[in-house]
């Protein structure tokens, strides 16, 4: 049995996922959610704002799709944004280049073009598909080109990441957050990227969804109040240090610098338990650390998320503790101040630089504007000197003054703070393979019976209680739709099913992760439609309780937060 592909079935037959222009023939790495997987992917994103904009007080904007080539000038991805990729001599078919001498190196994705070039001749590589001769490999930014507006003029590209809206909307945000420290920002959205041969289902995708975190700390200070509270939890770590994998508790894999710092760790857990949360298997969850050539060389450290699929360990979510990298870059391209002013407890005497004027040769250089130069001069940052000259506008006239009139001295002054570049903890999350993952491990087929039941996690189940009529007369099928109109709602979604036996109805919910299932029978008219009772099935241990019909929404509520047990109804 093949799970992903059976899986892939299952989704496409019931509305979860559709791959997207089937009646044009289809375009690989796209997909479209349909009904089920739309709520499912909805819930996913619920939980994810739940913690950090509930509970760890982060703010949410969104921003655009389309950006302008400076941002990703700024960025890197114009320059560096690309995969290797070959094509087929023979029968034209184009490939990611290190996908294909994927089991002779452990890490393929750092090799240059030239070294896969030789790793093709070295290791007999040919065409996946026809066995034709591989051609040279070359360069191919992922990034989505178009034009801003008619004409080519202004260049823009579909962002590969929804991170880069949060970085150059930082002086906005900063503003919002009244210039204080730390200051989290979530974004979900679409990112998009046109991946080379994307074969892998939803791992792959050319239109993807994400949810991002950047959270931006004083660079001296990486500590997270929630830290003491999580420090004692497990983590299943593969450090890039080459040992085996291990099973260390958050504060530990600080205290012994594998985890580089206690916000990063304490941001690697939370995607734990957001992952956790949502339904991926512990047991199928592990974080592995970036390979120091993996690693971009401007993070602290990096880490994969990495769940078991039946495509093997897959990167889920990436979390990285980027420096200033992002914001320094953004200040340079763009010209704008993206520092943090970091107050001292008490004013400083600090040793800082200023432009101070020399009077002596201003005097009989400018005469009566002479003052008005000095001034201008002396309010000016020696970091706008150019080449040994000023350019300064004294009594509304551009003058542009040679060192001759001016000089850049060491002075001690006392200073309330002093400006820094704040850094960024990234935890990325790919919502789709979020969604994918949460599905494989929910997946559960018994052969024998060819039963097959999705487990999610009632939080995240697209339907949260089927209604049945036992039979669709008598005013049971009256009753059924009652309950149903009294449960149903955005966000608790019921559905109502009367066809075919019961235990196929049951079947058609259990196929589709529904928790619970409610049955109306003769004994829940015979007392009356108000003092009736109905049966409530459970969908992962089918054991069945009868409450009253009054109860029915009540109960799922409590069973949906936890507050009530199955067992004990
Ligand atoms: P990255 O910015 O490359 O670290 O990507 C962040 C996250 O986005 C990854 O951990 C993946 O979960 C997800 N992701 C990246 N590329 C794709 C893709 N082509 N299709 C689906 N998800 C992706």
């Amino acid at each position: 049995m093949n799970d992903a592909n059976d899986l892939l079935s299952l989704c496409k037959r019931r509305g979860f996922i559709w791959p997207s222009f089937e009646m044009y023939g289809g375009v690989a790495g796209m997909f479209d959610y349909g009904p089920l997987g739309c709520v499912l992917k909805n819930n996913i994103v619920e939980v994810w704002r739940a913690i950090y904009k509930g509970r760890e007080g982060f703010v949410e904007i969104d921003s655009e799709t389309v950006n302008p080539r400076e941002v990703f000038k700024a960025s890197g991805h114009v320059d560096g944004f690309a995969d290797l990729m070959t094509y087929c001599r023979a029968c034209g078919s184009p490939f990611r280049a290190d996908h294909l001498v994927k089991d002779h190196y452990e890490n393929p994705d750092v090799l240059t073009p030239a070294e896969l070039d030789e790793s093709f001749a070295r290791f007999g590589v040919t065409c996946p598909e026809c066995g034709g001769q591989l051609g040279p490999v070359e360069e191919f930014n992922l990034m989505f080109k178009t034009n801003i507006g008619p004409g080519s003029d202004r260049v823009g590209y579909l962002r590969p990441e929804t991170a880069q809206g949060i970085f150059v909307n930082f002086p906005n945000l900063y503003r919002y957050n009244r210039e204080k420290m730390p200051l989290g920002v979530i974004q979900t959205g679409r990112g998009y990227r046109n991946e080379i041969a994307p074969r892998q289902g939803m791992i792959r995708m050319r239109e993807f969804n994400m949810m991002e975190v950047e959270l931006f700390v004083d660079p001296d200070d990486k500590d997270w109040p929630g830290f003491p509270g999580i420090e004692g939890e497990e983590l299943v770590l593969v450090p890039n240090t080459g040992e085996e994998t291990l099973t260390m508790t958050v504060g530990r894999a600080v205290e012994e610098g594998i985890i580089a710092n206690r916000v990063l760790a304490y941001f690697i857990h939370t995607t734990k338990q957001l992952l956790v949360r949502l339904g991926v298997d512990p047991a199928r969850l592990r974080f592995r650390q970036h390979l120091p050539d993996e690693m971009a060389h401007y993070a602290a450290d990096c880490w994969d998320a990495e769940v078991l699929l039946s495509y093997g360990w897959t990167e889920i979510t990436g979390i990285a503790d980027r420096g200033c990298w992002d914001l320094s870059r953004h200040a340079q391209f763009s010209g704008t101040d993206l520092t943090h002013f970091r107050r001292f407890d008490e004013p400083r005497e600090v040793e800082t630089e200023r432009v101070r004027a020399r009077h002596k040769a201003l005097g009989p250089a400018f005469k009566g504007r002479a003052k008005a130069v000095a001034a201008a001069l002396e309010a000016v940052s020696p970091s706008e000197v150019r080449d040994g000259r000023l350019t300064v506008i004294a009594d509304g006239e551009e003058t542009v003054l040679t060192d001759e009139y001016f000089e850049v001295v060491k002075v001690t002054e006392k200073a309330a703070g002093e400006r820094v570049v704040p850094h960024v903890i990234e935890p990325s999350h790919g919502l789709d393979r979020i969604f994918y993952s949460v599905l494989e491990h929910a997946y559960a087929h018994d052969a024998e019976k060819d039963y097959t039941v999705l487990r999610l996690r009632p939080e995240v189940a697209p339907v949260k209680l089927g209604v049945f009529p036992l039979m669709e007369r008598d005013g049971l099928d009256d009753l059924a739709r009652r309950i149903y109109g009294e449960v149903h709602d955005h966000r608790v979604e019921a559905y109502y099913d009367g066809s075919g036996t019961i235990g196929r109805r049951y079947a058609r919910m259990d196929e589709i992760g529904t928790p619970w299932c409610v049955t109306v029978d003769y004994a829940s008219v015979e007392d009356g439609p108000d003092r009736g009772t109905v049966t409530i099935r459970d969908r992962d241990t089918t054991e069945q309780r009868r409450i009253r019909i009054e109860d029915v929404r009540p109960v799922v509520e409590g069973l949906l937060e936890g507050r009530l047990d199955f067992a004990s109804l």
